[in-house]
């Protein structure tokens, strides 16, 4: 039977290091996460608040702007470089999906890298790529926060990522490149993905497909994460791999909910805290 990697737990950890660490430097009101929802998608609503509720947690600022729906990309260009030329904002968060009308690579371009808390802005990407130090995206940077704190080596190891979004996958790829792991990105057109997935010691998974990943995928003894998240018909939370059938075969894993969902909350706080 795998391990559990106790997300939840872990993400308390940090959320609890970093409130020491914001009371011990007095940065309670030097800090300020401006968090900005344009329209009333539900999902988006519940995220905000929980960013918002972190915030409060860790003892660090909030402020939120909530734009309607019809919302144009002019006017919330304007609001971002207003947030960008205000220094009592020190990150700045645009919760996605944007509407249509709205272009979200042009507003991701427009907030200030130094303020990029979702590490999204091409000058972090870039940076991550060739090593220095920036804003990482928070899902990927979570997922090697877990496998740091289970005591889980990277270095070595056959690491395979399925998926190539630029949110998850191909950071999530850089990261575990940057860990000395040996990386390969699998996607929609990956042939024989089983047998790909087959060799890895390490395997993250970000398809966004429920339950896709069974056992056939995965080698003995295997470190399985589960970035996937979806609501099932009956209300419950599942993720990208069938645990119930995985967790016989892999070595450690996690579950969905209580794995890198609350990492991702967590390590947006440590990029407003370290910003
Ligand atoms: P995405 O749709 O942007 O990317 C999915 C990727 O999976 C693509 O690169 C695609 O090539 C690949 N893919 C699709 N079908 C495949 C197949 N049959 N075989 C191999 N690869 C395939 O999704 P995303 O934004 O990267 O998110 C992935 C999942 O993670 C979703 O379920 C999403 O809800 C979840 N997610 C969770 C968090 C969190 O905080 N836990 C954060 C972001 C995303």
């Amino acid at each position: 039977m795998a391990v559990l990697i106790d997300g939840k737990a872990i993400s308390s950890q940090i959320k609890d290091e970093l409130k020491a660490y914001v009371a011990e430097k007095g940065l309670s009101d030097k800090l300020c996460l401006a968090v900005v929802l344009v329209g009333s998608d539900p999902a988006s609503q519940v995220y905000v608040n929980n960013k918002k509720k972190a915030c409060e947690y860790v003892g660090i600022g909030s402020k939120s702007f909530e734009l309607p729906e019809t919302t144009g990309e002019e006017e919330l260009l304007s609001l971002i470089d207003r947030l960008n030329g205000d220094d009592s904002i020190t990150g700045i968060l645009v919760q996605l999906p944007l509407p249509l009308q709205i272009r979200e690579d042009v507003v991701i371009r427009r907030i200030a890298p130094e303020k990029d808390v979702d590490g999204f802005h091409p000058m972090n990407v870039g940076r991550l790529s060739i090593g220095e130090k920036g804003f990482v995206s928070c899902t990927p940077a979570g997922v090697i926060e877990l496998l740091k704190r289970s005591r889980i080596p990277v270095e070595g190891k056959e690491c395979v990522v399925i998926g190539r979004s630029n949110i998850v996958g191909k950071p999530m790829a850089m990261l575990l490149l940057r860990e000395n792991g040996t990386v390969t990105v699998a996607h929609s057109r990956t042939k024989d993905l089983r047998e790909v997935c087959k060799r890895a010691d390490i395997v993250v998974v970000a398809i966004g497909k429920p339950k896709f990943i069974n056992r056939e995928y995965i080698k003995e003894g295997a470190t399985v994460i589960d970035v996937g998240i979806h609501r099932m018909e009956n209300g419950k939370l599942c993720g990208d791999v069938d645990f119930a059938d995985v967790e016989s075969v892999a070595g450690a894993i996690t579950p969905v909910p209580g794995g890198v969902g609350p990492m991702t909350i967590a390590m947006l706080m440590s990029n407003c805290v370290y910003s």
